[in-house]
């Protein structure tokens, strides 16, 4: 029987997480629960060694640190990062649209979405919205989540599209539009998407300046083959990294040095953000971290050079269909355990150095390990761990669990490596 606790904790925190605004919301609850402090990136912070901390940037994205006892400047951060976004849809702010007594909404895709899988699905609508304050420079920010389905994709009948098996070129302005209901009405009030929020929040529509929402899959995540093996949800990547970071962050074993968890925002569109990998968010923090317990920019620098990130996003398993896309001699499997994902370019931040590192951490946590490069006529993806690097120049390694289905709606991952990968994160930090 396989332990699948730390799997179906990680679908009820996806479940629970349809926008990366949720995501941060429920990290922040979590951690409280377990001794974390928050800290208004405004304030002074006055930091204690011992202490457990987070803060936020923008709602969306988050870093959690544990001071050890010893010297930082010696002993550095150990770091594990993820992201909290997932390809989606955007509502546009004036996104209503009639066409005859149907109701649709304007969207544009987020990040690179698989489309087709989007479509004929109820969908729900989350995020946050900006409401009227006192303060101008400080509106009022609440996470909305409608949870019921309420808008779906329809796909055109193959009677109207005879070569529908033959491939779908999707026009992002025109078929994938979610229809949200029909009128009866001849002329029809506007704002009906204002009117919604406004109900949901109970708020007047008069006080809703902006929002961020985009469309979520309701169909909750579960276990499923025939030994219970795999994992199918949305957002495996990369909530299941972020899940599994939490989880090693809380309960990984104090040391001397500092463990911090960073959660970026952004990363399917580049990570260009200020609370992007490619922004100064995590550097900053660092600072304040050393500055805060009284040392200098110097020792700052000494930690940087102790220290050592794993940068945590899902990779590519071999696909049973299309084993001719894997690269001729490495076939990362699911439930074969975490993936070192390495590339000649440098679109993975591993180098042998830390490769050697995290494969050292995996025989110390008894958890098996693999290797993922891509084909050499592939292009294959990057992630936040070369330009987390780049941005603090420190070691750091790419890895992720083998998945299947990448960017589809719903993905398929494995039960037992979401446990060898927590194991691999617990170790790290009590190294
Ligand atoms: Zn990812």
């Amino acid at each position: 029987m396989r332990n699948d606790t730390f799997a179906k904790e990680l679908i009820s925190f996806i479940d629970s997480s349809p926008s990366p605004f949720h995501v941060v919301h429920n990290l922040k609850k979590t951690l409280r629960d377990h001794g974390f402090i928050g800290l208004d990136p405004k304030s002074h912070w006055e930091l204690q060694k011992k202490g457990r901390y987070f803060t936020v940037m923008n709602d969306s994205a988050l870093i959690a640190f544990e001071i050890g006892e010893g010297n930082i400047e010696e002993e550095g951060f150990k770091m594990i990062a993820a992201h909290t976004d997932s390809p989606a849809f955007k509502i546009k702010p004036f996104p209503e649209m009639r066409i005859k007594n149907y109701i649709k909404l304007n969207t544009e895709s987020y990040g690179g979405a698989i489309l087709h899988t989007w479509l004929d699905r109820p969908l729900s609508i989350a995020g946050r919205v900006v409401l009227k304050s006192q303060n101008p420079l400080n509106p009022t920010k609440r996470l909305i989540d409608f949870k019921e389905p309420i808008v779906i994709i329809p796909s055109l009948s193959i009677h109207m599209n005879r070569t529908v098996n033959e491939g779908v070129k999707f026009n992002k302005q025109k078929d994938t539009l979610p229809l949200l209901g029909v009128v009866n009405d001849e002329f029809g009030e506007k704002n009906r998407i204002l009117r919604l929020i406004a109900q949901n929040l109970d708020v007047k529509i008069e006080e809703i300046l902006d929002f961020d929402l985009i469309l979520y899959p309701v169909e909750k995540g579960l276990i499923t083959g025939m030994n219970k093996e795999f994992i199918s949800s949305p957002k495996l990547d990369d909530l299941a990294m972020v899940h599994a970071g939490l989880k090693a962050i809380i309960s990984a074993r104090q040391t001397s040095g500092i463990n911090v968890l960073v959660c970026y925002d952004n990363e399917e569109i580049g990570s260009a953000t200020k609370q992007g990998a490619d922004s100064p968010m995590l550097p900053y923090v660092l600072e304040r971290i050393l500055l805060s317990l009284g040392k200098g920019r110097e020792d700052y620098f000494r930690a940087l050079s102790n220290s050592f990130m794993i940068s945590a996003d899902m990779a590519h398993a071999l696909h049973p269909n299309y084993e001719e896309k894997q690269d001729p001699t490495h076939h990362p499997l699911i439930n074969g355990g975490p993936v070192i994902k390495i590339n000649a370019d440098q679109k993975y931040a591993t180098d042998a150095d830390t490769s050697a590192v995290y494969q050292e951490i995996c025989q110390k946590a008894g958890v098996p390990v693999q290797k993922f490069v891509n084909r050499s006529d592939e292009l294959g993806g990057s992630t936040i761990g070369p330009i987390s690097a780049t941005q603090l120049g420190i070691r750091c390694i790419d890895v992720g669990n083998p998945m299947l289905s990448m960017h589809s709606v719903r993905e398929l991952g494995g039960v037992l490596d979401h446990e060898y990968i927590i194991k691999s994160f617990e170790t790290f930090y009590g190294l």
